[in-house]
């Protein structure tokens, strides 16, 4: 079957949820993608910022054959050694003390409020509990996770959401005060915003807000789904704001392909709040998923992978800034490590759907934003033919 075929099946099949590049993928390899005629893509999209070891890692595909030779899946009434040794990196590169696992960022922030909420019931019995989070934040489509995400537009056709979820500014601690209550149980925002447009938090609202957490005893949630595992170029965007959350969530690039997440807490929070029986899942923790994470970790120190994501990012952050002052139609630049967006003027369909023709995989964060998310191991070379063709794209946008 040609290209034009394979689409018309999926479409026949799949629910419309979906507006897709009309492009079916064959192999990936390194930073580039190939679809089924062959067409070679320069990749800064890296499947949502998840494919941080670049396609076709052999060291990464091997442990993952070797892991499925052995055993995929058994459940959580067992132990396996795949998920203890994912746990145990986890706690060492995230400096949190418990981990439970689930199968994708969604998850992760369902059973981050969760045990936020549990945690208030254990303190004072009511249920009743608030939670503040930020509007233009995006924290997945599940109930609990889309009650939290600061965009109406993707919350209103299936209200009611979860209740007692208030929003407030991000970066505006006075608009965060101003929620908080005496039921407030948790404040959850993004480290970085990711889909609302490549904000990052300033380091006065995240060290007030937890001030502000640690007076009135409400848990800091920091949602580093997307802008974790080494992205901003520290494994956690978190850490290099001299502070740390009470919980976090994971997914994305922790298994670099294979769908897992992660909330993890601090000791404290993990006595006193989600216990025997009170959170689940069949696939969560799985060997298979485990053996991902444990490789991922371990090819990041191997391969320097942060080393990279702070000098690579550098350039990036120049490139980026150079092609700003050349062009009116872009507005702003912003972003840390190898997460970052030019604002434009105008919706940046265009020059993304131009990138594509030319061979660049791009995507946009709202409708004005190009995000940049490239593969972690993306080098300076990349980011110049990746320059060159946005360059070009602009250029003819122009003229046209
Ligand atoms: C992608 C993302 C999620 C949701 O993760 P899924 O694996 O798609 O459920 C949650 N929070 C942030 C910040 C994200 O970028």
């Amino acid at each position: 079957m040609n290209m034009k075929e394979y689409i018309d099946e999926a479409e026949a099949a799949l629910l419309h949820t979906y507006n897709r590049y009309q492009i079916v993928w064959d192999k990936g390899d390194g930073m580039y993608l190939y679809d089924i005629e062959g067409k070679k893509y320069l990749d800064f999209v890296a499947g949502i910022a998840v494919f941080a070891l670049g396609y076709n890692n052999k060291a990464y595909n091997d442990a993952l054959k070797a892991q499925i030779d052995k055993v995929i899946h058994t459940s959580n009434y067992y132990y396996n050694i795949p998920a203890i040794e994912a746990a145990k990196k986890l706690k060492k590169i995230s400096g949190m003390d418990r981990i439970f696992f689930t199968n994708s960022g969604a998850e992760a922030v369902e059973g981050a409020l969760k045990a936020a909420r549990k945690y208030a019931f254990l303190r004072d019995g009511h249920t009743d509990h608030e939670i503040i989070a930020m509007n233009h934040s995006f924290h997945g489509r599940t109930f609990g996770a889309l009650s939290v995400t600061g965009n109406p537009h993707y919350r209103e056709a299936f209200e009611p959401m979860i209740g007692n979820v208030k929003f407030a500014d991000f970066n505006d601690f006075e608009s965060v005060r101003a929620q908080v209550t005496d039921k407030t149980c948790a404040i959850i925002f993004e480290t970085i915003q990711g889909e609302g447009g490549i904000y990052p938090a300033t380091q006065d609202f995240i060290k007030q807000v937890r001030a502000l957490c640690d007076e009135r005893d409400i848990l800091l949630i920091l949602d580093e789904i997307q802008c974790g595992m080494g992205r901003t170029g520290t494994m956690y965007a978190w850490q290099r704001y001299g502070v740390k959350p009470d919980i976090m969530t994971n997914a994305k690039a922790i298994g670099c392909g294979v769908p897992v997440g992660a909330f993890m807490m601090t000791e404290h929070v993990a006595q006193h709040s989600l216990t025997s029986g009170d959170h689940g899942t069949t696939y969560g923790g799985n060997p298979l998923a485990c053996a991902a994470i444990s490789k991922v970790i371990d090819l990041f120190e191997e391969q320097d992978i942060l080393k990279n994501v702070n000098e690579t990012g550098a350039y990036l952050y120049e490139k980026l800034d150079a092609l700003a002052a050349k062009y009116d139609g872009i507005k702003a630049h912003r972003g840390v490590g190898l997460m970052q967006g030019l604002e434009c003027e105008e919706a940046v369909s265009g020059v993304i759907n131009k990138a594509v023709e030319k061979g660049l995989l791009l995507i946009n964060a709202g409708t004005n934003i190009i995000r940049f998310i490239p593969p972690l191991i993306v080098s300076k070379a990349d980011v110049d033919n990746m320059i060159a063709i946005v360059d070009a794209c602009f250029a003819e946008l122009n003229e046209g």
